[in-house]
């Protein structure tokens, strides 16, 4: 047999050989006739690159329309050598472009076969796509993504729902830190091994990236029927833990949708599976999360949320803005000073929206942007405290301060130069502060408080009353002042019993030496009772809206707005 074949190769012209093995590979051959400069290549590469056709006349130039730019000297170069004798293999790593001029990472191998004269004559081999996406897995053993595409296209058909169930190990990256990549290695694939030993033949499981899997489960047909495949699953990986004797200890979350015309919209479903798995794991150790496209849309709209602050912040803030609300004496009704209120407006098709502080300051929180954000609101309420003070001498600039600004960024040094700025004094500047975080006194978080003190900058703590901040909080923290939550207020206002615990708080806080402001006043006859029982400082709608500086200083010094005009905040 073995003669037949050579004797059958050799009557098959060596351009010909392509045409006979290209389609049993993945990879693409090449041939290149070193001495006519012809080149043929599988039909495959011209329709993945920028080839026009799979024979070239002019090899050497050919490299030019499909070779990335960059890399083109090089192989050039290389051939040089090749056709002058001097190389008798060919290996090199570079990109050609795809059909949309994209650079793909290919590896390209071949031999030189010489001609009677020992001339190089051919130049034979293959390109193999190096970036591509795996077919498969060596660690887990599973087949990859590209292999559950091509079984999604031929096994699935658009009308058929089924169930993706998508599994993350939690933590994994810590046990590849303490235990080392090999066992890390033998837990992926432990973990496999769970999964598959519970499936049948119509749940196929694939490896997706990293420490994530995905089932095609066409078994299920209720939710029921995937919880109890994923308690089997979970019960399968206690096992394996205990046969480790504890080793090793964690868990695995569990996005699953429930996907109609997977074939069509694969890539949406993919990126539905990455946020399932994600909303599974912050429910902590084995969560499981069932899609709803109401989260989804939730998730998107913070996404949207977030690049469009990110984009603010990087032009200049554009779309963020300060509003100002009246804080009153309550005794005398005098304006004694104001709130600083961010303000944020999305622009989308050159419309403006307004996003709620509500929304938009713990995505400004979580992504860290509330350090800038609350850099721009404390300048611009510096400055706006200095104007209103040739009319009211003392009055007093409140600014919201999160606890991640104080934490993660130099807050103090931007206090001090922003009062250095604009020539405020330091007892004009109260720092009104919420979160829960504050009720972790730390050692860090004393020091601050200090330094306010000294430097006799005011300290408030905000929505006193509320969850977080609490007798513990003010006692430990010793506010100039503390607020009282609208929320509070509105209940205290429509409720005799709340009414008697707002009063003994204003007792309570006055007997500690502690001044406070009420929040939330939205009528006279709630000013009246407020002012009977002495509360300090006073605060809301009644008095006034959040609203502009000019429009601020229009109502409030100049005494000329019309009241129909101002922003209704
Ligand atoms: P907050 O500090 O408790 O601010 C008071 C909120 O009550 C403001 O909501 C204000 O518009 C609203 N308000 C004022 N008077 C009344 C009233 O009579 N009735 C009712 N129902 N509400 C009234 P806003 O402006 O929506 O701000 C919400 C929250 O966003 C603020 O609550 C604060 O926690 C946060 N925030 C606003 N600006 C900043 C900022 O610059 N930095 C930080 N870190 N947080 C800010
Ligand atoms: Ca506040
Ligand atoms: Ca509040």
């Amino acid at each position: 047999m073995d003669t037949d074949i050579r004797k059958l190769l050799k009557e098959i012209a060596a351009e010909d050989l392509i045409e006979l093995f290209a389609p049993c590979m993945d990879d693409y051959l090449y041939i290149i006739d070193l001495q006519k400069n012809t080149f043929k290549i599988s039909q495959a590469a011209v329709n993945r690159f920028m080839i026009s056709g799979n024979s070239f006349d002019d090899a050497v130039n050919s490299f030019q329309y499909f070779v990335y730019k960059e890399d083109r000297s090089m192989i050039a170069e290389d051939l040089q050598c090749i056709i002058e004798g001097k190389e008798k293999d060919h290996n090199l790593y570079y990109r050609w472009l795809d059909k949309n001029g994209m650079p793909v990472w290919i590896n390209c191998r071949g031999k030189v076969i010489d001609d009677k004269d020992g001339k190089p004559h051919y130049l034979i081999g293959c390109v193999n796509e190096i970036g591509d996406t795996q077919r498969a897995d060596n660690v887990s053993g599973l087949l990859g993504e590209r292999e559950l595409r091509s079984y999604i296209s031929s096994h699935i058909k658009d009308s058929s729902s089924v169930y993706l169930i998508y599994i993350g190990i939690d933590g994994f990256n810590a046990i590849n830190g303490t235990l080392g990549v090999d066992y890390g290695n033998y837990v992926l694939k432990s973990v496999a091994d769970c999964i598959n030993s519970c499936l049948s033949d119509n749940q196929k499981l694939y490896h997706i990236v990293a420490d994530e899997y995905m089932i095609i489960d066409l078994e299920s047909h209720t939710k029921d029927d995937v919880m109890l495949l994923q308690k089997k699953i979970c019960k399968k990986i206690e096992e394996f833990i205990i046969s480790e004797k504890y080793k090793v200890v964690f868990t695995i979350s569990t996005g699953i949708i429930y996907a109609k015309m997977l074939l069509k919209y694969y890539d949406e479903y993919r990126k539905i599976a990455v946020f399932s798995l994600k909303q599974a794991k912050s429910m902590g150790g084995n969560g499981v999360y069932f899609f709803e496209k109401e989260d989804y849309e939730l998730f998107l709209r913070k996404e949207k949320i977030k690049s469009a602050l990110r984009n603010a912040v990087a032009n200049g803030f554009e779309g963020f803005d300060v509003y100002y609300q009246p804080i009153m004496d309550c005794d005398s009704g005098h304006m004694i000073g104001a709130e600083a209120l961010m303000r944020f407006s999305m622009y989308q098709d050159k419309k403006k929206e307004p996003v709620s502080p509500v929304e938009f300051i713990p995505l400004l929180e979580e992504t860290g942007l509330i350090i800038p954000a609350g850099r721009y609101v404390l300048n611009k309420a510096v400055s706006m405290c200095h104007e209103m003070s040739q009319y009211i001498p003392e009055f007093k600039i409140n600014v919201n301060m999160s606890y991640i600004q104080m934490v993660k960024s130099d807050i103090w040094k931007d206090i001090l130069s922003s009062i250095k700025q604009y020539d405020l004094p330091p007892e004009c500047l109260c720092a009104e502060l919420t979160e829960s975080g504050y009720t972790d006194m730390t050692p860090y978080f004393y020091k601050l408080r200090k330094k306010f003190e000294e430097k006799n900058i005011q300290f408030v703590l905000d929505d006193f009353g509320t969850g977080f901040s609490n007798l513990h909080c003010i006692v430990n923290m010793k506010p100039n002042y503390v607020k009282l939550d609208n929320d509070f207020t509105a209940k205290a206002m429509s409720n005799a019993r709340d009414f008697e615990l707002l009063k003994k708080i204003v007792e309570m806080v006055h007997s500690i030496d502690i001044r406070i402001c009420i929040e939330g006043i939205e009528k006279e006859e709630w000013y009246q009772k407020l002012k009977e029982i002495h509360v300090d400082y006073l605060q809301g709608y009644l008095f006034g809206k959040p609203c502009e500086k000019n429009q601020f200083l229009n109502k409030f010094i100049f005494h000329c707005t019309d009241q129909e005009n101002l922003t209704d905040l």
